[in-house]
């Protein structure tokens, strides 16, 4: 592929202003919703051939997120793209003030393998929504949904509106070294830096969508029976390969023995004795990540799980205890089905826990104390949350979805998306009906009243 003419051909077709009616993007979003009803089946196929997810969760997760999010688009589409009128300011009377998103051209999105639908076309919906062509490069981790996403695009979309770019790290260098109207990156918070600083050389805005190692309070007053359900369910969901997976739990002491019992016995009531047999449980998505994985879990001691299989990538769901403050485990995100469990007395000690690492992607909070809810709430910086559930929060498209920090910069989902991926120009058309001389120069005598109207 010829990164170079392709992109050329885009700000050709880009120029051109055919994206910019709103009759158009709403075809276009309209077309994306069918390509995903009509390939619905080689979606959820090519996912289950990559890492063995199943059907339910892929539509749950990743199709029906993106039906949800066109629906939303095309319903406010034509209220986002009017003017916004504000009002005026003194020192500009009389003239009428507004706002309006602009696309910003050609954007590229670059998205990882854990989600790998949802991750390259949640964020196309929001670009082709606000106007612009795209670009989309995905994992390379996931070869048969790449191959699929790019085959089904292929089919539907013009290249000079939308493409699809396959192939590694190479191929992710040679795009970022182009010069793009805007970056979209999801992926981890080390390939993270390497797109902003390519994006740098070019002054091209960046969303940088992160990951590490986003926190779980539970404390006394929890529910723990529902806490442990919600914690479970977030934790395998996907494996554990989720970006916003409770990585940790932090428990009050008092409260440790009935969550961990809670959590075992979840684990079995949704995959049964022996998870391995579930069809429920998808797989590590390659050798390199199920040995990371297996090598956590000497470091702790392992209160239910632990088992194995490296011919099938497996990995059951794992509960450690016991582990040392400086253990791998507890420094680099999971992003696996191992939940490690520690234990504090008091609050502070589990705020100054968190405050110890990198900002958050996601924090979560088990409690019925309003309390504790505010302080935990307040007290610590992350992207976003949940209080008494996990996960379940980014699938509200009305909250902004995003990091801080080391966990990323920029939010998408509904509204935030349309505007992260259009410019806000603002404009003040003045009236020729007034011409007030006083800013003109010789400014002699007018200070005085400057310091009055501007004070
Ligand atoms: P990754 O950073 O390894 O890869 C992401 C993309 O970057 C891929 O398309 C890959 O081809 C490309 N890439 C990899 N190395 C590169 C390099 N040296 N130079 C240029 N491009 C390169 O991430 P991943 O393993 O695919 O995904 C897992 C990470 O993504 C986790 O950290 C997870 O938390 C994070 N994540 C974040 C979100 C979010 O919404 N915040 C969602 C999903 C995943």
């Amino acid at each position: 592929m010829n990164v170079k003419a392709l992109l050329d051909r885009q700000r050709t077709y880009f120029r051109s202003g055919a994206t910019k009616s709103v009759d158009f993007r709403i075809h276009q979003l309209e077309t994306l919703k069918k390509v995903i009803t009509e390939h619905e089946k080689d979606f959820v196929e090519a996912i289950y051939q990559d890492f063995k997810k199943p059907e339910f969760e892929t539509y749950a997760t990743e199709l029906g997120i993106i039906h949800d999010e066109i629906n939303l688009m095309i319903k406010n589409l034509d209220k986002w793209t009017q003017k916004q009128s504000v009002s005026g300011s003194l020192v500009n009377f009389p003239s009428q003030n507004y706002t309006v998103a602009e696309p910003y051209g050609t954007v590229l999105i670059i998205a990882p393998w854990n989600y790998p639908v949802q991750l390259a076309l949640l964020p196309m919906v929001g670009a082709i929504a606000a106007g612009n062509t795209v670009i989309i490069k995905p994992s390379e981790l996931t070869p048969n949904t790449s191959e699929a996403i790019a085959k089904v695009l292929g089919k539907w979309f013009k290249e000079e509106f939308v493409a699809v770019v396959e192939g590694g790290v190479e191929t992710n260098q040679e795009l970022l070294a182009e010069e793009f109207d805007y970056i979209f990156f999801t992926g981890s918070t080390r390939v993270g830096k390497i797109v902003m600083e390519a994006a740098a050389k070019h002054l091209t805005p960046v969303t940088l969508e992160l990951g590490g190692k986003s926190p779980c309070i539970v404390d006394e007053t929890a529910d723990l029976e529902t806490a442990a359900k919600r914690i479970i369910w977030g934790k395998c969901i996907n494996a554990g390969q989720t970006c916003v997976a409770p990585d940790y739990v932090l428990v009050q002491e008092k409260a440790t023995a009935g969550l961990l019992k809670n959590l075992r016995s979840a684990i079995a009531e949704f995959y049964g004795e022996d998870p391995q047999k579930s069809p429920d449980l998808p797989r590590i998505v390659n050798d390199d990540h199920f040995q990371r994985l297996k090598g956590y879990l000497p470091e702790g001691s392992i209160y239910c799980g632990g088992e194995t299989d490296s011919d099938d990538r497996y990995i059951s769901p794992t509960i450690l205890t016991d582990i040392p403050p400086k253990a791998s485990v507890m420094e680099e995100e999971i992003f696996g089905p191992i939940l490690p469990v520690l234990t504090y007395s008091e609050i502070g000690e589990a705020i100054d826990f968190v405050n110890s690492k990198p900002k958050p992607l996601a924090f979560y909070v088990f409690t019925e104390d309003e309390k504790n809810e505010s302080l935990l709430l307040n007290s610590c910086s992350f992207g976003g949350g949940s209080v008494n559930d996990v996960v379940a929060y980014l699938g509200n498209p009305d909250l902004p979805f995003g990091g801080v920090g080391k966990s990323g910069m920029g939010t998408y989902h509904g509204k935030a998306s349309f505007d992260t991926f259009s410019h806000t120009k603002s404009i003040m058309k003045k009236n020729l009906w007034l011409d007030i001389p006083f800013r003109y120069a010789p400014y002699d005598g007018k200070l005085k009243w400057i310091k009055k109207i501007l004070k």
